[in-house]
């Protein structure tokens, strides 16, 4: 029997096989989400401008030594706007939170501690103030979260919503970023019968294309609901090439690749590209094919719903991330606490689980029945618990690597 390709390795041959899309210009109302194709470099220093983090009067430290000491208020500094006189010895200036600080002033007092009531409108002529005061308190100072020239988002990161926040602060309306993969999802099968439709003897309805277009959604990237194919030649050619036209960048297919089963897909993916097949040291979901139809990367997921579930997480996920224009996309994974004994047959297993917090370690306990086909025990688990290669067994309280959902 041949040998089985580790998950690492079968990753690895699957992520080398695909290369990012192309990028389009966004403006940046369209960005969230997206993946960054340039670098985003500070044109200007934040903040550009020395200001007050609070509403008060702009003083000089030295001018106060002790508390309380009596300024002359010489000038108004409301929200953008700017001073150009310079503060001299005994003088405050009133300032506005965000205010640029006059020349010749390092500190700020809040309103709060001086004898000013905070609703005051008129300007007062002068000021006691009543606690004793540091340079630089209350000043938020120039370049004090970034300078002009830094990177500060490289190409290949994903834009999150503060991200897009940056790029607005840098006053930027567009941006260069990775278009959105176009994901064409397939299920085949005789057996399948897409929802809204009544059963017959033998048949079950169609749950991974709705599955695995929803996990498709969760990376961000379009998907491309192309249906059930029958168990023939012509029934899945005719899928496939319907994907090509609708210009997808990958076909996830799920089913028909089992080893003893109508092998229609591998066959008419071989004639009309090529086809890799690969035996994966992972449980569920050991058949895993990997090839190209036509100009299509094409990879096929095994049919159990669990294992074509576990197969997206595992290849799925970082293939979309690496076409998506992620650079060295990972996981976060951690660790939790066995609540009970559990067994595998050896292979890198992945097991649903509940995880729960308790005296600040997390714990993790099987749900229901581990079978491939059950699909209500992933519903139930909030996580994947992965033993890995060559571990038949660990015992209650061992410390296993999780992936969490959500
Ligand atoms: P196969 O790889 O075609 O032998 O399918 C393996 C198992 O997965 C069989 O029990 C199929 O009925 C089931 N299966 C295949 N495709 C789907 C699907 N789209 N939705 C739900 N179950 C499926
Ligand atoms: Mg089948």
């Amino acid at each position: 029997m041949a040998e089985l390709l580790s998950v690492t390795h079968a990753r690895q041959q699957l992520l080398n096989a695909l290369i990012p899309v192309d990028s389009l210009k966004v403006s940046i109302e369209d960005a969230a989400n997206r993946v960054l194709a340039q670098d985003v470099i500070a044109s200007r220093a934040a903040p550009s401008f020395a200001n007050s983090s609070m509403d008060g009067f702009a003083v000089r430290a030295v001018d106060v030594p002790d508390a309380p000491v009596r300024l002359k208020v010489v000038g108004d500094i409301p929200a953008g706007t700017f001073i150009e006189q310079s503060l001299k010895a005994g003088e405050a200036m009133r300032i506005m939170t965000g205010a640029p600080m006059p020349d010749g002033a390092d500190a700020v007092v809040p309103v709060e501690h001086t004898n000013i009531a905070r609703n005051e409108v008129d300007l007062p002529s002068g000021i006691e103030v009543r606690s004793t005061v540091e340079v630089g308190q209350y000043v938020r100072h120039r370049g004090e979260d970034f300078s002009v020239g830094d990177v500060l988002m490289e190409a290949g990161t994903r834009l999150q919503p503060q991200g897009v926040g940056l790029l607005a602060m840098l006053g930027m309306s567009d941006v260069e970023v990775y278009r959105r993969p176009r994901v064409a999802v397939l299920s085949t099968g005789d057996e399948l019968i897409p929802v809204g439709e009544e059963l017959g003897q033998g048949q079950i309805h169609n749950s991974n294309s709705y599955s695995l277009a929803a996990l498709v959604q969760s990376c961000f990237v379009e998907v491309v609901d192309v249906g059930i194919a029958a168990d023939t030649e012509q029934a899945v050619k005719a899928k496939l090439d319907e994907a090509v036209k609708q210009q997808v960048d990958v076909i996830i297919s799920s089913a028909g690749v089992s080893v003893g089963t109508f092998d229609y897909v591998r066959n008419v993916v071989e004639q009309h590209g090529e086809l890799g097949f690969w035996r994966v040291n992972m449980r569920p979901g050991k058949p895993l094919t990997f090839g190209h139809f036509k100009k299509a990367p094409f990879i096929g997921l095994p049919g159990n719903p669990v294992s074509s579930f576990v197969g997206f997480e595992v290849f799925v996920r970082p293939a979309l991330h690496k076409l998506a224009g992620v650079e060295d996309w990972k996981r976060f994974s951690t660790y939790a606490i066995l609540e009970e004994d559990v067994e595998s047959d050896g292979r890198e297993s992945y097991m649903r689980a509940v995880f729960e917090k308790r005296n600040g370690n997390l714990i993790a306990a099987l749900t229901g029945h581990q079978g491939s086909g059950n699909l209500y025990s992933l519903v139930q688990a909030n996580g994947l618990i992965i033993l890995p290669a060559h571990v038949k067994s660990l015992t209650k309280g061992s410390r296993v690597e999780a992936w969490l959902f959500g």
